[in-house]
């Protein structure tokens, strides 16, 4: 979901609410997407923490908010034939925003 949502406030942008004004979790400051120059450093920083980051270990003593949507987000990453059946009306099952 880090690739999705991310949080942003006054100390930066980070890439989960667990982990806001931690250093391993900044993708950028408060300016992270204040403008084209500065969006596409913090689109390089998102794409290598989502390489790097490894949640088995950094979130193990977490619980997750996202945990069932990130393991959907896997299930499609492995199984890309699923990718052709979503939906983009608003009565999809499950809701694809939360
Ligand atoms: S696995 Fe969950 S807690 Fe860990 S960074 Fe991703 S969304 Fe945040």
């Amino acid at each position: 979901m880090q690739f999705f949502r991310q949080v942003l406030s006054p100390l930066g942008l980070f890439n989960c609410p667990v982990y806001r004004n931690q250093d391993h979790g900044r993708l950028g400051d408060m300016n992270a997407a204040a403008d084209e120059l500065a969006y596409d450093a913090t689109r390089g920083k998102t794409a290598q923490l989502i390489r790097d980051f490894n949640a088995t270990t950094s979130c193990e003593k977490v619980t997750c908010l996202y945990n069932d949507v990130n393991w959907w987000v896997e299930g499609l990453i492995e199984n890309p034939a699923e990718l052709k059946h979503l939906r983009t009306d608003t009565s999809a099952d499950p809701d694809y925003f939360l």
